[in-house]
């Protein structure tokens, strides 16, 4: 089987779930089958590397346990974009639009600055907010945007439209 194939294999749809009406792409199988998660890690690390990465930023929550192991395999420093109220330093934050309310994200503004390139990763790219919220972090630490790739993006929610702009040209690469 392709990796695409075997990543596939290892999502599970969750019907209602967090809320009727919403199936939820659950990642955890992928997470406990080494192969899989082996695989992913190294398809992650192969576009970081081919879009001349620096940095590796990571979304909270499920960003980081696919960030962490590809920063590690690609040789790349990971850098934590949270919720807000959570880093310990001085931070940058962007607020961003969610159906019902706003988000906030921060990265440590130390972490990123002129002359890093930097690959985004995420498990899935919905309708686009997070990712474009932590573009515009990036740049206004001075940071330029080498991609953001995720596992899987939700194609009905059209996240790759909203993200566009805001990518100005940068590759944005679902596996
Ligand atoms: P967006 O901002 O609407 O693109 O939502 C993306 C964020 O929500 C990501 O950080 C994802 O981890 C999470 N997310 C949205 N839908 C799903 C899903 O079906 N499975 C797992 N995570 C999801």
């Amino acid at each position: 089987v392709s990796t695409q194939e075997l990543l596939l294999s290892r999502i599970r749809d969750v019907p209602d779930y967090p809320k009727p009406g919403v199936l939820f792409k659950d990642i955890t199988p992928l997470l406990a089958d080494p192969q899989a998660f082996t695989a992913l890690t190294e398809a992650l690390a192969e576009l970081c590397v081919r879009h001349g990465a620096t940095k590796i930023v990571g979304l909270e929550a499920r960003g980081f346990i696919l960030a962490a192991p590809v920063a590690v395999h690609a040789g790349i420093g990971f850098i934590p974009v949270r919720k807000a109220g959570k880093l310990p330093g001085a931070t940058l934050s962007q607020a961003y639009e969610l159906e019902y309310g706003t988000a906030e994200i921060e990265v440590h503004a130390e972490d990123l600055a002129a002359g890093d390139r930097v690959m985004v990763i995420d498990d899935v790219l919905a309708t686009g907010g997070t990712a474009e919220a932590s573009l515009e972090l990036i740049r206004r630490a001075g940071a330029e945007v080498a991609g953001v790739a995720v596992l899987m993006e939700l194609g009905f929610l059209a996240g790759r439209n909203r993200l566009e702009p805001a990518l100005r040209g940068a590759p944005l690469e679902a596996l």
